[in-house]
Parts: structure tokens; sequence; C-alpha cells
């Protein structure tokens, strides 16, 4: 298969009172045509940064590792080449649509606008296709509601009208970044599948970013696991759940949710993810990984290839610990 998106070494980081933080430290990820890629961890793991990167909007800096979707080199294109590519062959859904939603337009004229510029058509033509994309994402009474403003609809239809306004161009990949989180059980399972039924019809490849495991599994192809800016493991989506092989990643599959409202943790793996930055030496999951040893606190593991296509960050893997051991810059 072609690749699409591919990230290589990518650091972003975000200039504080205490200097330049990482929020993502040096990762790969590859996306092919028509697949779908889960990114999991939990939230400050630099999951929403990398895809944010890739869609050049984040305020962070970008101090090293390129960016190329279908070839192309995305953080050497003007800001206006990276406004034709975005909404059109890059699209992008979040957990809250009012984010992207804008509250004086009606629905007809944010979707009309979208596929005007990228599919150059006429007003008629865009409101046509408008009212053809809400049929699609499942909108009853499309013709009525496409004149409406996003405040009178419901949050699981706005959501379906963003995903209607992101997929409105066609884009090749969509990145949907907990697109699902806010929603009731059976919304998010319509919009699950609302999303299943695109991809296969338009072709779209998807970067699914969740910190759920059950949309992973039900949604994903591959799946990459970051951890504190970097990825900790990386296998197809059945691997990674009948053989995980990363501590955190364990931890992830072990963890029982909580249903308490609002407040709820998803996982319950001890500790925190650590304030990026903060660990400087060593693993950075060392902290709370139940399996850590002296070495672990000394030097960081690389990702290594633990069975074909199956990646893992951890020196439990490695023979090379009792040897000379690497650092994470000689790692790449
Ligand atoms: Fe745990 Fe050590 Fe593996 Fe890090 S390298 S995950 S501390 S065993
Ligand atoms: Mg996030």
């Amino acid at each position: 298969k072609n690749k699409l998106l591919e990230i290589k070494g990518l650091k972003t980081y975000f200039d504080t009172e205490d200097g330049l933080v990482p929020a993502v430290d040096g990762v790969d990820i590859t996306i092919c045509e028509g697949e779908t890629v889960g990114i999991v961890g939990e939230s400050g793991c630099g999951k929403s940064v990398t895809s944010l990167t890739a869609m050049r909007l984040t305020s962070g800096k970008v101090v090293a590792g390129s960016i190329a979707f279908q070839g192309k080199d995305l953080l050497a294109l003007s800001d206006e080449e990276m406004r034709l590519l975005r909404g059109h062959e890059m699209a992008m859904i979040f957990q809250e649509p009012m984010t992207s939603l804008n509250p004086v337009f009606t629905i007809g004229q944010q979707i009309g606008e979208a596929v005007e510029i990228h599919l150059k058509l006429g007003k008629q033509k865009a409101r046509e296709r408008s009212v053809e994309m809400l049929k699609l994402v499942g909108i009853p009474r499309p013709e009525q509601i496409v004149d409406e403003y996003p405040h009178q609809l419901s949050g699981g239809m706005r959501q379906r009208v963003m995903i209607a306004m992101a997929m409105a161009c066609n884009p090749k990949l969509l990145i949907a970044d907990e697109p699902t989180t806010a929603l009731d059980v059976t919304i998010q399972a319509q919009i699950l599948d609302l999303m299943r039924e695109l991809k296969e019809k338009q072709g779209t490849a998807i970067m699914m970013i969740t910190h759920d495991l059950g949309v992973v599994a039900e949604m994903c192809d591959r799946v990459i696991v970051m951890y504190a800016g970097k990825v900790v493991e990386e296998a197809d989506v059945v691997t990674l759940f009948t053989n995980p092989q990363h501590p955190y990643t364990k931890g992830l599959m072990n963890s029982i949710p909580s249903l308490e409202g609002q407040a709820r943790r998803l996982y319950s793996i001890k500790g925190n993810v650590p304030v990026p930055g903060t660990i400087r030496d060593g693993c950075s999951f060392a902290p709370r990984c139940e399996f850590a040893m002296d070495y672990c606190r000394q030097h960081a593991p690389r990702l290594v290839e633990v069975e074909s296509g199956h990646l893992s960050r951890c020196w439990l893997h490695t023979e090379e610990r009792e040897g000379k051991g690497h650092d994470e810059t000689a790692a790449g």
C-alpha cells in the first residue's frame, strides 16, 4: 500500500517559562492509503500535539523531524498551500464540534464554503453537495437542517455535521481527535459506524486519536501507543490486544474503566504521565513501571522490533542492555 502520511523523528516543543519543553519527542508515524491507525495513550502523551503538528495547527515549535503527505513536505509549504490542503485532502474532527463550527453561519453555509473553495463548486451546487453530505451522515430532514444554525442541533447531530463538513471534500486523510468522547454510548456507536461507512465508501485513511481501547478495537487496523511524547509500542490491532509487549500497554489493557460521571478516569495505572521534559534520563515510564530495573532509570530504551511489524520501547526485550546501551539520539 502507498504511504499517505509519513512523520519521521518529529519533535514539537513548547516555549515555556522553564524553557523549551518537549510535547512530542521523536515520533515516527506512517499511515497508508485507506488505513485506520489508532494513536492511544493518556492525555498529555503527545497524541493531540502530534496530529495538530501534522495539520500545522499547533502553537508549538517543530524543532526536528519531517512530515510528508503524499510525498509533499508539509513543513515546507506556505500557509496558503497548507490552508488549501487542510479541509481538502486532510481534514480534522474534534471532540467538541463547536470548536470547528461557526455559530453565526448556517450548517449549509459552512459545508458549502468548504466545497466551494476546495471542489470549486458554485453556490447552488455547493448547497446540493451540503444536503447530500447531511444525508450521508444520517441527518434527518437535511433540506431543512441545511438552513439551521449549529446551536439548534443536539450534540450528536453537531458531531455528524462536523463529520459531514470534514468529509465533504473527500479527504484522503481524516484526523479524528477523540471524536466520540463527549457523546453518550448509543450516539458514540452510531458515529463510529458512520465513520467506518464513510471510510469504506470514500477510501479515507483515518488517524484515530483516542484514549478508549474499545474504539481502537472496533475501528483500527494498526495501533500506536504513545507515552510521554514518544511511541512506546506499535502493532496491528489483533497483535496489540492479544500480545501486548510494553508494560504501559499492558497497564492500559488491564485497567478497568470506572464510570463516575464527569470525573471518570479510564486508566488505573498508578501515578501520572510525567510533566514533559522532567524525566531526562532513562525510561520515562520507569516511575510507574512494575518491571523497572535500575538500568531503566539510567538508559532510555530504544524502539525495537519484537516481531515483524511489532515494535516496543522497553529494555525487557533487549539483550543489549547487558552490553553498551544506546541513548535516545542514537536510536533516532
Ligand atoms: Fe519498565 Fe524498564 Fe521497560 Fe521502561 S524500560 S517500560 S521501566 S521495564
Ligand atoms: Mg487530546
